[in-house]
């Protein structure tokens, strides 16, 4: 079924027409791209035919190369189902298979044949087929005066409904992507490959050179890449579509295409929702979860088993916390909130003339007035929220509490995260956490939530943490609920994955007890969730069209973790007043940032190779004015033909908070040249085998 038309070709006039003086706002999707005018994208610089890029018939295009991989962005890059992508996508393999003696996160791997790649426990890859604009079918769900919960049930129900006729198809994904918060919705068919495994991947001094001191900055020396390998049937997977490397490389004005998954942007959001977000997310991000972050450093202190297990815990908590201080610092710079309430005023007053766009102006006030209601929760809700990032035996003890209710339940009427499709994933993660579980480290994230919820406000408490936890000393509470409680050891976990409420209960363990009490309040969160949900399903949509009459051109919907892709150029640009930046980075700088400390510490082997050459001529990352967020980590970067020059792999720190707001002149995305990937395969890694099948080698 075709998407509806967001716009004209016609509109694309000369404000966009100017491709190396600004950059292109807009995270397109695949079939936004058949509707963009052709002649616009010839004068951007794609040499290919739109078609090429996405055949809504066959479902493929070179898009299907761009798959999705847990979260982060991937691409196929040989016919043997060799998946590129960033280091930092592939790190917890590297974690779930490292032991003191076999470090493989310090020293890196490469499996020399197939026998020797690593399965990814809980690792799968999907691969775009096929998008359906189920728009209509989802809103007539909606019985007439249903209030905002019934709303969102009916919404949901239908979602399902449309998810399992989809997944008939066997070793089909589906799901039901909504975007801009309900003005469309579209049914996204994938191929899913269970079975990844790693093949490559750098010492972490290379995978992560410069650490968090680099992270989300320039001037950037990053190799920030691994590979995988998708098995289908036990054989290598042959993908139909897959990009062919260039080792041309890229210059300064070359355009780009990245392509990939984009997780979420808040664009759409208004001004007073988005003050919500900064303040009741991002705020509490960067401080709770920067005082997790040193809990488990201490933790660990001493015992390489610890450091081990909680390392891709660190790792993305560092990633997060420095992500959420960039927004915070992004927004208070770029006055993005000021513009968003000044954007507002104007198209209020533009509807405000137009009796058709009026109700719109009702729909944002709306909106606004619950973000100050939300306000009032914001604490303990993002305690809530961060269960699934906290104390591992406490998301485990709840998701174990929930799955026994639900499963209770046919699976239809189940809550989306519980159906008999889910499970098998749950499981894995279940067990797989194992792995990442080390007491100490743990106890003391579940000091700190605890903490922070007796800490909650009077009419915003947890009353399940106030009787348990209200007058007992919390370090011996906590030590007696982990001493106590069976959760945390795999095998009796296991089992209770197989358990009912009944036996749950009847097994008296004191951490189950605890999630069994807090499951109440823990539902009627969600209730409060689902009910918002479907009250701003109703009142963005109206909103949001009125945005899009006003401005009269094509906007791209917010990020949505569903494929899209970005149109851009290598470019530089001015951080700060007096400051030019450069585009590209070599392994010159590199070898100049290298001061034998971590995490400034490169392996010997690199070393000895870098002496052997001219390093200002071996590239190593480049800058393009691309539109990307998290989620786009590992997107392929591709030249006007569709071949590989670079991996995306993060944005410099100017231009965290695009997520709330494009601004073309410091909107950079950070990629790692391919060259720089290829240059270390062949001369530091001497992976001939790997070269070979790269198409690299004969
Ligand atoms: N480095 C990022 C990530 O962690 C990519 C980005 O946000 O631009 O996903």
């Amino acid at each position: 079924m075709p998407m509806p038309r967001f716009f004209a070709a016609a509109c694309f006039c000369a404000a966009l027409l100017a491709p190396s003086a600004a950059g292109v706002e807009g995270k397109w999707t695949p079939q936004q791209v058949l509707e963009l005018d052709p002649a616009w994208l010839r004068q951007l610089g794609l040499q290919l035919p739109p078609e090429r890029l996405w055949d809504p018939r066959r479902g493929a295009g070179l898009l299907s190369a761009a798959v999705n991989i847990g979260g982060c962005s991937a691409g196929f890059v040989s016919e043997t189902g060799l998946i590129l992508t960033n280091h930092h996508c592939l790190f917890s393999v590297l974690q779930e298979h490292s032991t003191p003696q076999r470090d493989l996160m310090t020293h890196g791997f490469l499996a020399r044949s197939p026998e020797e790649e690593l399965p990814g426990r809980t690792t799968r890859v999907t691969v775009p087929r096929r998008f359906t604009d189920v728009t209509k079918a989802v809103l007539e769900a909606v019985p007439a005066g249903a209030t905002d919960l019934q709303r969102y049930e009916a919404i949901e129900r239908r979602q399902k409904e449309l998810v399992a006729e989809c997944e008939r198809q066997p070793g089909t994904r589906c799901r039901v992507a909504v975007f801009d918060g309900g003005v469309q919705y579209v049914l996204i068919e994938s191929f899913e490959l269970s079975d990844v495994r790693l093949v490559y991947a750098p010492p972490r001094a290379i995978g992560e050179f410069g650490g968090e001191i680099d992270n989300w900055m320039w001037p950037r020396h990053t190799g920030d890449f691994a590979l995988a390998r998708a098995y289908k049937d036990g054989k290598p997977y042959r993908p139909e579509f897959w990009l062919p490397i260039s080792r041309d490389g890229v210059r300064p004005g070359d355009f780009v295409m990245v392509l990939g998954y984009p997780g979420r942007t808040v664009r759409s959001l208004t001004a007073a929702e988005m003050a919500l977000q900064r303040d009741g997310f991002f705020a509490l991000r960067a401080r709770i979860y920067g005082e997790w972050i040193q809990l488990l450093e201490q933790a660990t202190k001493g015992s390489r088993d610890g450091e081990i297990a909680v390392a891709s815990t660190l790792k993305s908590l560092h990633n997060v916390v420095k992500n959420a201080q960039g927004q915070m610092a992004g927004l208070a710079r770029g006055r993005i909130l000021e513009k968003q309430a000044e954007q507002e005023k104007e198209v209020e007053a533009w509807a405000a003339q137009r009796p058709e766009w009026r109700p719109a102006i009702e729909a944002r006030r709306e909106l606004d007035r619950r973000a100050g209601e939300r306000r009032r929760t914001m604490l303990r809700d993002f305690l809530f929220q961060s269960i699934p990032n906290g104390p591992i035996a406490l998301r485990h003890a709840t998701q174990l509490v929930r799955l026994a209710a639900e499963r209770a339940r046919p699976d239809m009427e189940r809550e989306p995260d519980y159906m008999e499709r889910e499970l098998p994933r749950l499981r894995a993660r279940l067990e797989r956490d194992q792995k990442s579980f080390y007491r100490p480290a743990d106890e003391a994230l579940m000091r700190s939530w605890l903490r922070h919820a007796l800490a909650l406000p009077e009419g915003a408490r947890i009353r399940a943490v106030d009787a348990a936890f209200r007058n007992a000393p919390l370090e011996q509470a906590v030590a007696q609920l982990y001493a106590g409680t069976k959760v945390t050891a795999l095998e009796e976990r296991m089992k209770m994955f197989g358990e009912t409420v009944e036996q749950l209960r009847a097994r008296r363990d004191p951490l189950l007890d605890f999630a069994f009490a807090l499951e109440e309040e823990l539902r009627a969160f969600d209730r409060a969730q689902k009910e918002h949900e479907g009250a701003a399903s109703r009142l963005r949509p109206a909103w949001r069209r009125a945005v899009m009459a006003h401005a009269g051109r094509p906007m791209a919907p917010d990020a949505n973790g569903t494929l899209r892709v970005s149109f851009a150029h290598v470019k530089g640009y001015s951080p700060r007043e007096a400051v030019e930046y450069l585009p590209q980075t070599t392994l010159a700088g590199m070898l100049e940032k290298h001061t034998g400390e971590e995490p400034f510490a490169l392996p010997k082997s690199l070393l000895e190779a870098a002496a052997r050459v001219d390093p200002a001529q071996v590239p190593l990352n480049f800058l393009a004015d691309a539109d990307t967020t998290g989620g786009n980590s590992g997107s392929p970067t591709v030249n006007g033909r569709g071949e590989l020059v670079g991996l995306n792999f993060d944005r410099v720190w100017e231009n965290v908070a695009n997520d709330f707001g494009y601004n073309p002149a410091i909107a950079r995305n950070v990629n790692v040249d391919i060259r720089f990937f290829l240059w270390l395969l062949e001369h530091v890694d001497h992976a001939d085998g790997l070269l070979k099948e790269l198409g690299i080698r004969r």
